[in-house]
């Protein structure tokens, strides 16, 4: 009793007499990089997750911000459209990308919250090249039109508010391509790291 008494007290004045251990770095990955469960029928590379991202994000002590499946969030768990419509033709309608605007409006604040603190986002991690979603084809910075729908609305929600982060496709389609963007996600990590 005297000891809730007491961290109720020091919660108030702000009081805190453990070390904070956080690295105050973090990537933004799509739903299914850490469950693939949210994969479409027939498209999950892995039982439950991208094993190599969540590696390294532990090694060099960064933390992981998880991303909404736009798919789910637009069409629901099963991808419901009209009979023949592809999922690609779906999502890039109006209200698809008004769907995928509203979750980039929302990742946006986040990412402003911890930028506003001093925290740095140092990547978003898209997904295969073909995803009607989350797909990353990417020149000079810039996401080009054959990218996910909701890649490039959270790219230009980001633009609006000078928030600049780089995007990477972990394309685990092909395994001679994620081992390329595992590369990549490793030097971005070592590159920044103050271990
Ligand atoms: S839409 Fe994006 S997050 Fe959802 S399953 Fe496809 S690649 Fe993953």
């Amino acid at each position: 009793m005297l000891r809730s008494l007491f961290n109720r007290i020091r919660r108030k004045i702000g009081l805190s007499y453990r070390k904070d251990n956080r690295g105050r770095r973090l990537v933004a990955v799509i739903e299914c990089i850490i469950n693939q469960n949210a994969r479409d029928a027939g498209a999950a590379t892995f039982p439950a997750m991208d094993w190599d991202v969540v590696r390294l994000c532990n090694q060099y002590h960064v933390g992981i911000l998880q991303l909404p499946c736009p798919e789910i969030h637009f069409l629901g768990f099963d991808r419901n459209r009209k009979p023949g419509e592809s999922i690609r033709n779906a999502l890039d309608t109006e209200a698809g990308r008004e769907s995928c605007r509203k979750i980039s409006m929302e990742i946006a604040d986040r990412f402003q919250t911890y930028i506003n603190q001093g925290y740095q986002i140092l990547a978003i991690l898209g997904g295969n090249p073909e995803s009607p979603g989350c797909a990353v084809h990417i020149k000079e910075g810039a996401l080009l039109a054959n990218s996910g729908v909701f890649m490039k609305e959270l790219q230009d929600e980001l633009h609006k508010r000078s928030i600049d982060i780089p995007f990477q496709g972990i394309r685990d389609s092909d395994p001679d391509m994620l081992a390329e963007d595992i590369e990549w996600f490793r030097k971005i990590l070592s590159q920044n790291n103050k271990k």
